[in-house]
């Protein structure tokens, strides 16, 4: 299996443009010892012709570009066979009305966040110009699904969706009570080698449903949004916490490094790290804690193999 990040960063990417943090200045003035990053995308394929994009951020066009197997191959076509989403949020499905240029599209997702999407949404009617514009297929938890393009041409990869702790997204907050699908991780299934990548990008908690998604992973992606509880208000960036945001941080004694020690993938990557995440910064401490710990921290372009 082949796994391409098109993008690492959590939501507004790094630099964020409305951010002067410590992170965004340093990598705006090039004086910090780290790379810019687009909002969280990952390409991933079995035989390196057809794709599967897991989230399409807003960012969806300039990842595209950034990488020539993704590139069209006739006047009109896309090896994406399609694209999942992980939750609501902006940062991972605004992308899809990018994708609006008469093009037939797969959506894998929960039907929570099917309707979630569509539903009073009048910007959604650009992707539903002619029948068959969007072709959703609905992920239900627990229950793996074989992945297929448009035309069912099968693309020997399978995919289970894991309810995982998180939140509603902030648009839809007010909408009624959360339910475990608004929120999925995936586990990725390779069928000739067996291989298993699990994708948890955005984890409140590690409870048993997440220990099960990552267990006997060959490669687990994680959540690394934010380094400490009090990230955002010890830098004056907000009042939240990084559980308020349904995202366990990645350090101190109770954060996923720590409860995630045992975990015996060969690939371990964070990824969707905020722009104030220290570990963002090649030569910081809680860098060096993170690789330590046999941990790495995705980067857009990184590719894995396994
Ligand atoms: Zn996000
Ligand atoms: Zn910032």
């Amino acid at each position: 299996m082949l796994i391409r990040v098109l993008g690492s960063a959590a939501g507004g990417g790094f630099p964020q443009w409305n951010c002067g943090c410590p992170n965004c200045r340093g990598v705006r003035a090039g004086s910090l010892k780290a790379t810019a990053r687009t909002q969280e995308s990952v390409a991933v394929s079995s035989d390196g012709d057809q794709w599967f994009l897991l989230n399409c951020s807003p960012e969806i066009r300039q990842q595209i570009e950034s990488f020539p197997p993704l590139h069209p191959r006739a006047p009109r076509h896309s090896p994406i066979g399609a694209i999942l989403i992980t939750n609501g949020d902006l940062d991972h499905c605004l992308g899809l009305l990018s994708l609006r240029e008469s093009h037939p599209l797969v959506i894998y997702a929960t039907e929570r966040l099917r309707r979630g999407f569509i539903e009073g949404n009048v910007l959604y009617r650009t992707l539903d110009r002619f029948p068959g514009q969007v072709t959703w297929r609905t992920l239900q938890l627990g229950k793996e699904e074989e992945l297929a393009d448009v035309d069912g041409r099968s693309s020997g990869l399978l995919v289970e969706a894991i309810g995982v702790p998180g939140k509603l997204p902030i648009h839809l907050e007010t909408g009624g009570r959360p339910d475990p699908a608004d929120s999925v991780g995936f586990r990725i299934r390779e069928r000739a080698s067996g291989r298993v990548l699990a994708y948890l990008s955005g984890v409140g908690a590690v409870n048993d449903a997440v220990r099960r998604a990552l267990d006997g992973a060959d490669c687990v992606f994680f959540d690394g949004t934010f380094w400490s509880s009090e990230e955002l208000p010890g830098l004056g960036l907000g009042t939240k916490r990084a559980e308020d945001m349904a995202h366990l941080p990645v350090g101190g004694p109770d954060g996923s490094l720590a409860r995630l020690g045992g975990l015996a993938a060969r690939r371990r990557i964070f990824i969707h790290v905020n722009n104030s995440n220290p570990m963002l910064r090649d030569d910081s401490p809680e860098r060096a804690h993170v690789q330590a710990a046999g941990w790495e921290v995705a980067h857009d372009g990184m590719e894995v193999r396994i």
